[in-house]
């Protein structure tokens, strides 16, 4: 990556993701270096940090968020304590995951070691069903935002991921209203393209309503680590040029990178 871009991976997963291959966090130091990146963030999925695999991937931790009564097993201080190792020069993030309600699944003790806080939304009720409603689903997914939003959240990863596999990868009555509430609560959208393709009419929908962008690789393999070149890519189709990116993309707040020492 062109080191003058001082990019930023703000979403690399660690070897407490159940999902990934072979994350190491000194080898993603090393690379996300060789790879002329201006820093990255590790957001280790919370789901995944307080819940077992079975509790997990079944999202039985979803209707009751952090009052589930089962399947507990807290990684968190594990997770704190190695990823402390190596911030600086990363920044220590989370991917919070949502329940249904919208509530962050992630405890207020543990939130306030994050440098950077994304939200993600892996499971809507609506598309569990065998024929679902897209405009309910959509209508969940701003329903649940909305309350996920007002907790404090700096980056929405993946916005559309959750409809990858429905007839509408990216719901159009959902574009406008999500990047509404976005801006609003000032949370800057993730450009992602690990299991998601994301427009060009999305990009430039925010860029038009001053809502930031990110860059993010969503390793769950040592070989995405600062892999944005399908990010500057579309960029480029989008009409802007590498100076255009300083004022497109989200900057963690300065003075971060003292975070280890809380
Ligand atoms: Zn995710
Ligand atoms: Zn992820």
């Amino acid at each position: 990556m062109p080191p003058e871009l001082e990019l930023i991976d703000y979403h690399v997963h660690t070897p407490y993701a159940y999902c990934q291959q072979n994350m190491d966090p000194e080898l993603t130091t090393q690379l996300a270096k060789e790879f002329g990146l201006a820093g990255f963030a590790f957001t280790e999925h919370s789901g995944q940090l307080y819940f077992d695999g079975p509790t997990f991937w079944h999202a039985e931790f979803m209707e009751n968020g952090l009052e589930t009564d089962h399947g507990h097993q807290n990684r968190m201080p594990d997770y704190l304590k190695l990823a402390k190792r190596y911030c600086p020069p990363a920044l220590l993030g989370f991917e919070m995951d949502c329940d249904y309600q919208g509530r962050p699944v992630i405890y207020p003790e543990d939130l306030k070691h994050a440098q950077v806080r994304l939200a993600s939304v892996h499971w809507l009720e609506e598309l569990k069903k065998e024929e679902p409603d897209i405009d309910l689903a959509c209508h969940e997914m701003l329903r649940r935002l909305s309350v996920m939003f007002e907790y404090g959240v700096d980056i929405l990863a993946h916005p559309f991921r959750i409809f990858t596999r429905t007839e509408t990868p990216e719901p159009k009555q959902l574009v406008d209203p999500l990047i509404e509430l976005l801006r609003k609560h000032n949370v800057a959208a993730e450009i992602n393209f690990h299991n998601q393709i994301t427009s060009e009419g999305f990009i430039k929908k925010c860029v038009d309503a001053g809502v930031k962008l990110t860059f993010g690789s969503d390793s769950h393999n040592l070989y995405e680590v600062g892999e944005h070149y399908p990010h500057l890519q579309l960029m480029n189709r989008c009409g802007y040029s590498h100076s255009d990116l300083s004022h497109i993309l989200y900057k963690a707040p300065a003075g971060a990178e003292l975070a280890h020492d809380r």
